[in-house]
């Protein structure tokens, strides 16, 4: 029976949950808003599945790519759609042609970031992009098992956890049709501290009672460029709510910060394909200094082809793309694969005085990270005097 005594030693992947027989887990958000499992002893008959599957049990060893590409999506209109290179669309794209069904994350309607699936063209677009908040599995893995039975072509994208937690539940059966696609992952940032944030740009000044409704949420806008992305929010009736760069978003630099991510990702098992994905997608910032006839502003991917599974799908839309083949020192020079995130000096601080800051969370992030409210200003006159 699981008993989490070290939250680090637990990415809330929801693998115990799904796989007891008597049903006796359940995950609970602490104080800091990350969710964990407390099994209830009476139903519990001890045989030991949870512990089984948990991915942070017996993590598998660090594997090396077959291959890597540094690809861009051919369609400008797929890229401006997607955080990177659009590879993911693509992907996604062929398995619903195959009558497939594909698992990510979306919004629900309070933007809420939970795992769901798609199993039609016009639905796709819910699950692209990155959303920058743990997502719920809910019974995800349960879902993915049953199509799977039925014979349907599954592709599952998440976290490198979530993908060893969906394949410890399988107690790792090599299903032929099912495709794993991950992503290097900086980490994951509180629910509960994204719906603060949430609920702290949709307050209306002067009115405490009355919210604005939100229809569009990016994290990932390319509207200036890729590189140079932004935190976009639009109201419903389509009027502009928010559009900061993400080097201004209170809530994108607590997060690039390292101020509220999860306690397992800094000490993550999963940075070197150790998830059992066929695919992993990345950002390749360096780009430019790799091969700069390949950089562009709306977004390259690194492509790692970690089996033959991954590598007979993407050869098969590799036309899609404009790609070339790239070396494992490049990506690792150009991107955190080795590291992991340290916790911000401050992130204890942020978390104890969160409930005292519910209604004024933009201002305590601001302090964590030394950006006051001064600071900005003063920021924004040089800015506009050009000095
Ligand atoms: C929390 C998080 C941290 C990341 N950290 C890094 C990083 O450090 N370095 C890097 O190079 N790339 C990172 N990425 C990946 C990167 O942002 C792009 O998603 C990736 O390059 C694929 O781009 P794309 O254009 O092909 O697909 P996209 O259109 O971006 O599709 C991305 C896929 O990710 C899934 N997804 C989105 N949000 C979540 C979530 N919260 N949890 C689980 N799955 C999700 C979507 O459902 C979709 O399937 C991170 C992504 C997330 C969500
Ligand atoms: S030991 Fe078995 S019955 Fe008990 S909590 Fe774990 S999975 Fe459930
Ligand atoms: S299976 Fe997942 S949710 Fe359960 S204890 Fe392990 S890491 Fe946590
Ligand atoms: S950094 Fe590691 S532990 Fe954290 S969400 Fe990503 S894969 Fe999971």
């Amino acid at each position: 029976m699981l008993a989490i005594t070290d939250k680090a030693k637990c990415c809330g992947c929801n693998a115990c949950v799904q796989i007891c027989p008597q049903k006796c887990i359940e995950m609970n958000p602490d104080s800091e808003g990350f969710l964990y499992p407390k099994t209830s002893k009476e139903n519990c008959i001890q045989c030991g599945l949870c512990e089984r599957v948990c991915p942070l049990g017996e993590p598998k060893s660090k594997r090396e790519p077959k291959e890597i590409l540094a690809a861009t999506n051919k369609n400008e209109h797929i890229l401006d759609k997607s955080s990177s290179g659009g590879v993911f669309y693509e992907l996604a794209l062929e398995t619903l042609a195959k009558n497939g069904v594909v698992f990510g994350a979306m919004f629900d309607k309070q933007w809420n970031v939970k795992h769901s699936y798609v199993e039609n063209i016009s639905d796709l677009e819910k699950i692209l992009t990155s959303k920058y908040v743990q997502s719920e599995i809910g019974d995800t893995y349960t879902l993915v098992r049953d199509f799977l039975k039925q014979g349907r072509e599954v592709l599952f994208c998440g976290t490198p956890c979530q993908i060893a937690g969906l394949t410890g539940f399988l107690r790792n059966n090599i299903y032929s049709n099912l495709i794993i696609v991950d992503f290097l992952c900086h980490g994951v940032p509180s629910p509960k501290v994204w719906k603060l944030y949430l609920n702290a740009i949709c307050k209306k000044p002067f009115y405490r009672v009355k919210t604005i409704e939100i229809s569009t949420i990016n994290f990932r806008s390319k509207n200036t460029s890729w590189r140079n992305f932004s935190f976009l929010a639009i109201q419903k009736g389509g009027k502009l709510l928010l559009n900061e760069q993400h080097c201004k978003n209170a809530y994108m630099q607590g997060f690039l910060n390292d101020l509220y991510l999860r306690p397992s990702c800094h000490e993550c098992k999963f940075k070197r394909f150790q998830s059992q994905s066929d695919l992993t997608l990345a950002d390749y910032w360096g780009i430019a200094r790799v091969n700069s006839n390949y950089d562009n502003k709306k977004g390259v991917s690194m492509v790692f082809i970690n089996t033959t599974k991954g590598e007979s799908l993407l050869h098969g839309i590799k036309d899609r793309f404009k790609y070339i083949q790239t070396s494992f020192e490049d990506t690792l020079s150009n991107n955190g694969l080795n590291e992991h995130t340290h916790p911000h000096p401050q992130r204890a601080f942020f978390f104890a005085n969160l409930t005292s800051h519910e209604n004024n969370i933009i201002k305590l992030i601001n302090k964590c990270i030394g950006k006051s409210a001064y600071k900005n200003l003063l920021k924004k006159v040089a800015h506009k005097l050009h000095i």
